[in-house]
């Protein structure tokens, strides 16, 4: 009997790229390039009352540019309609008819859901004699190892978090791993694709595939329900952008609050879906002897990119913050939960001009700048008394970048209901946000352009818009926030 040719499979999730994708090499080099791709999706997704056909479309449009950047590399991605635990077995028992599939690899994923789904799989794989090997990829330092002093004991304050955070960062062993991203950065800065994998799901020889491709199965039926323009994507344009970003780094630190500037890298709907790494990004941005003391631009952002890492440790160690408060003193704040409220914040007709411009972009565009994030999430939980969960569910529904761990986070942060918050008797005052982030009320202009004929003074003043066809403010920001108060304190 001849001998079965051995190959690797590669189970993609949130890792959507070649370059970088600790997984996939060590499966490529476990088996000289034999290596196939496969993406399971969950239809359970579908039925999620923050499922997103936007993010979905963004997230399909980031799955051909994989397929297209490994087809044109030699190998191949298989876009499969089947939970993961029924699709893997399947595939693997069909592959090893004339296969010798020993291996299986995956990146790993912190969230709840993800969690308990790999469990399933690894039993159900173990059970067919499958070597799994799972990688750290999307975080710098992943929730089990960065404790206070002992398992367990985990941080749940930014800064000392950050400071820990710095101590590993500087270690040989995070050094080397961030330098290892050289390679995969070069291959992204060259244009043309070369040979890298042996082989396609159309060349397999005698195996009865129990799925065929359903990606632009997938696509045409979503693309029904698509009302905003979907960006480019993959890594190859994540890249492109992070060289853009590149340029302008020296003056993140002023520009990063300011909405009417482009002056934030624009980097979050990649690092969602994983066409870029955190560490791809620190290395090609040279942040590698940042420590937390410096003060520039540069460091600013990493301390940008260890806000994420911190809202995914926090989700890590403690999930029910996914439908509870972190703080369980306000776990049952009495929230007025205003309906008719809720959907004037949501179209972006509620007077303020700040907040609507924010929902506007939001709306228009699936992204909303950071600053606003901050202020249209303080309005909605202290001046319209509105649960925060309920804001967190439009923003899912809504964001192209929209991802639990920073979602969560910063709702709760705002809330003052989260891990470190900002405490309940700071409340953001729309109109000095505006006044002072937007000055010339450009943002604002842009979005809402019943405005554009008015003055910066008159937008930034509750009194001072009455020849204006825009609505008066819905309610009196002094008034609800003696309100707040009163709600947070009971
Ligand atoms: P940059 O300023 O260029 O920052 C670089 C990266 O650092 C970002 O891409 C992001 O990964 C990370 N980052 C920056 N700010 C934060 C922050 N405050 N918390 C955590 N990580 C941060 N971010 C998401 O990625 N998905 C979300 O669903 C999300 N929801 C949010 C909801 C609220 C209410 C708030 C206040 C913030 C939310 N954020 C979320 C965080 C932040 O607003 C976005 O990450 C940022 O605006 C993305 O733009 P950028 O890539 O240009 O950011």
């Amino acid at each position: 009997m001849s001998e079965q040719k051995s190959l690797g499979l590669h189970w993609f999730r949130r890792d959507l790229r070649i370059a970088g994708n600790q997984a996939l090499q060590w499966n490529w080099k476990k088996h000289n390039g034999c290596v196939l791709g496969i993406f399971c999706f969950d239809s359970i997704f579908l039925s999620r009352s923050d499922f997103s056909h936007h993010r979905f479309a963004l997230f399909l449009k980031t799955l051909a540019a994989l397929q297209n950047d490994l087809r044109a590399t030699g190998g191949d991605l298989l876009v499969v309609d089947a939970l993961p635990e029924e699709a893997l077995p399947r595939v693997i028992q069909a592959l090893r008819a004339n296969y010798d599939v020993q291996t299986i690899t995956w990146n790993r994923d912190y969230e709840p859901f993800a969690r308990s789904r790999d469990q399933k799989c690894e039993a159900l794989l173990q059970d067919l004699n499958l070597e799994i090997k799972t990688f750290r990829d999307h975080l710098i330092l992943e929730p089990h190892e960065i404790y206070k002093t002992q398992p367990g004991d985990f941080y749940q304050v930014y800064s000392p978090f950050a400071r820990k955070w710095f101590d590993h960062y500087h270690s040989d062993d995070i050094q080397k791993r961030l330098s290892a991203q050289k390679a995969g950065l070069q291959f992204l800065e060259k244009a043309s694709a070369e040979p890298l994998f042996c082989l396609q799901w159309k060349d397999l020889q005698n195996v009865n595939l129990p799925y065929v491709d359903q990606l632009q199965t997938f696509v045409q039926k979503n693309n029904q329900s698509v009302t905003i323009p979907i960006p480019e994507s993959g890594s190859r344009e994540a890249f492109a952008q992070l060289q853009a970003f590149k340029e302008k780094m020296a003056v993140y630190k002023t520009q990063r609050d300011i909405p009417s500037q482009k002056g934030t890298s624009r980097l979050s709907v990649f690092l969602k879906n994983g066409s870029l790494t955190t560490s791809q990004i620190i290395t090609y941005l040279g942040l590698h002897q940042k420590n937390e003391k410096t003060e520039d631009g540069p460091t600013r952002y990493l301390k940008e990119l260890i806000w994420r890492e911190f809202y995914y440790h926090i989700l890590y160690h403690r999930p029910e913050v996914e439908k509870k408060a972190f703080l369980t003193k306000y776990e049952n704040l009495n929230w007025e939960n205003n309906q008719t409220w809720f959907q004037r914040w949501c179209e972006g007709t509620t007077g303020f001009p700040i907040v609507d411009a924010g929902m506007r972009e939001l709306n228009t565009t699936g992204w909303m700048h950071n600053r606003v994030r901050m202020i249209v999430a303080s309005f909605l939980c202290k001046d319209l008394l509105i649960d925060w969960r309920w804001g967190e569910n439009y923003f899912m529904k809504m964001l192209l970048d929209g991802d639990m761990a920073p979602n969560n986070g910063g709702w709760q942060w705002a809330a003052s209901t989260g891990c470190d918050p900002q405490p309940y008797f700071r409340i953001f005052n729309p109109w000095l946000q505006s006044a002072k982030f937007d000055p010339q009320a450009e943002y604002i202009k842009r979005y809402i352009p019943e405005l554009r004929d008015c003055s910066p003074a008159e937008i930034h003043n509750e009194a001072g818009r009455e020849s204006c066809a825009y609505p008066r403010p819905m309610v009196d920001h002094k008034i609800q926030k003696i309100k707040a108060l009163a709600l947070y304190k009971s």
